[in-house]
């Protein structure tokens, strides 16, 4: 069986070495001259981690990562610690797999690496997808340049702007969440290193949030900032931000805070747009993977992860079954409830962070400190059904039942 993967991103690079692992032939399609990523962190949490282990990347993740003590929440302006959980030494005993910040270009030379390493001739750069054909022995697709490749499935791991899922469903429309998120990175000086706490911290404060981490062994630090604006802004990671806005965004808020905003020299600012679950996924021999089948919010930390998940699951259905579209529908039920969960968490997450005033924080972040002082176990467990969740526990071709209903 050859699959053909359109996007050389975290998922589409995932996808392609999961399906080697399975046995399938494999080649994937990137618009780009090289397979880079915008200059930021990411966090990922044990689920998607028990994946990259599975596929022998433990060691090098974990030489490029940086493990958080804790995932804390504290006030914006006073600092206060509103809670605290601790993840470092938790969870490999009890999720099974690290909890990892890393710098997405780190990720992705260690995906790059292990996929040309198995496969050098994997990769073809440069090569933007147009459109796919489907014909009785398989489905060929079309480039932007006139290269044409014939395949077996085609997975559409070419992110928010897919075109794979603009043939499938037309286009899919994206709402402004009246959100826009700053983030850059920075070195991790002395003097930032002896404020800024070795978590991942969610600063909370009216209309805005911000989180911070440390990347690569504890070298840099991740800063994003999500502030509430009326105005409808482009949504690219490319779009220079102006660091006069973002420090007045920021203005009198606790030092680690103001400390990173005053020394960043480059920032970047995202709108973010948020979008429903597709109806569908698969037809026949198409299917969508990553952001291209469930693009969320960024506020549980799981987009990429999740297509981490997806990469695993699909190459177990493709493996148990030589008939692509039945597989490509266990696929599908396999994970679209737990995505649809994720996405929906994420929705919900996006106001409690932002509560204006003195009542409204105390009505919503009292009760999380006094939890967390009285009972933290409880806390503690909130993000089991997200982070325990093995998706590699389960072999196909029982895999696509089993974890659906898991993962409910
Ligand atoms: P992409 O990364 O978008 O990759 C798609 C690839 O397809 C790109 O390389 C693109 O060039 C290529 N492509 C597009 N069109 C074509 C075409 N026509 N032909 C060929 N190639 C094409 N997730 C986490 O798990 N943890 C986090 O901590 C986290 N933090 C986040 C913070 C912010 C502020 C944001 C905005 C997101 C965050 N996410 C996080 C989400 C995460 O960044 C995404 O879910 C993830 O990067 C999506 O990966 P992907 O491979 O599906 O898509």
């Amino acid at each position: 069986m050859k699959a053909l993967v359109i996007g050389g991103g975290i998922g589409g690079l995932t996808t392609a070495l999961c399906l080697l692992e399975a046995g399938i032939e494999v080649e994937l399609f990137e618009k780009s001259a090289a397979l880079t990523e915008v200059g930021a962190g990411i966090q990922l949490s044990p689920n998607g981690v028990k994946v990259l282990a599975k596929l022998g990347l433990q060691n090098e993740i974990d030489a490029i990562a940086f493990p958080p003590v804790s995932l804390d929440m504290r006030m914006g302006k006073s600092g206060r610690k509103i809670f605290s959980i601790p993840i470092k030494e938790r969870a490999p005993a009890q999720y099974g797999a690290p909890y990892y910040h890393v710098h997405r270009a780190d990720l992705m030379n260690v995906l790059e690496r292990a996929l040309r390493t198995r496969n050098p001739s994997a990769v073809k750069l440069g090569k933007e997808f147009v459109s796919y054909e489907e014909h009785d022995k398989g489905i060929t697709i079309t480039c932007a340049d006139g290269t044409q490749a014939h395949g077996d499935v085609l997975v559409g791991a070419d992110g928010i702007h897919s075109r794979v899922c603009s043939q499938l469903h037309g286009n899919t429309p994206a709402r402004f969440t009246g959100n826009v998120a700053w983030r850059f990175v920075v070195p991790a000086t002395p003097q930032l290193k002896s404020l800024v706490p070795p978590s991942a911290t969610i600063w909370v404060g009216p209309k805005r949030h911000a989180v911070t981490y440390y990347l690569r062994r504890g070298e840099l630090i991740n800063f994003v900032g999500v502030v509430e604006r009326g105005e409808w802004q482009k949504e690219s990671w490319t779009e220079a931000g102006d660091t006069a806005d973002l420090q007045a965004d920021f203005q009198g808020w606790a030092t680690p805070i103001t400390a990173l905003t005053t020394q960043v020299l480059q920032c970047f600012r995202w709108a973010l747009f948020d979008r429903n679950p597709l109806p569908t996924w698969s037809k026949d021999r198409v299917t969508l993977l990553g952001d291209a089948a469930h693009a969320m919010l960024p506020f549980l930390a799981q987009g990429a992860v999740m297509g981490i998940e997806d990469a695993w699951v699909l190459s177990r259905c493709l493996m148990a079954s030589q008939d692509v579209p039945t597989a490509l529908q266990s696929y599908e039920t396999a994970r679209k409830p737990r995505t649809s969960r994720v996405q929906a968490g994420a929705r919900r997450q996006m106001g409690l962070y932002h509560q204006v005033g003195t009542l409204k924080q105390l009505s919503v972040y009292g009760p999380m400190w006094l939890a967390s002082s009285f009972a933290p176990a409880f806390v503690n467990a909130r993000q089991d059904w997200l982070y325990a969740f093995d998706v590699t526990a389960d072999t196909a071709p029982n895999a696509a039942a089993s974890s659906a209903s898991r993962s409910r």
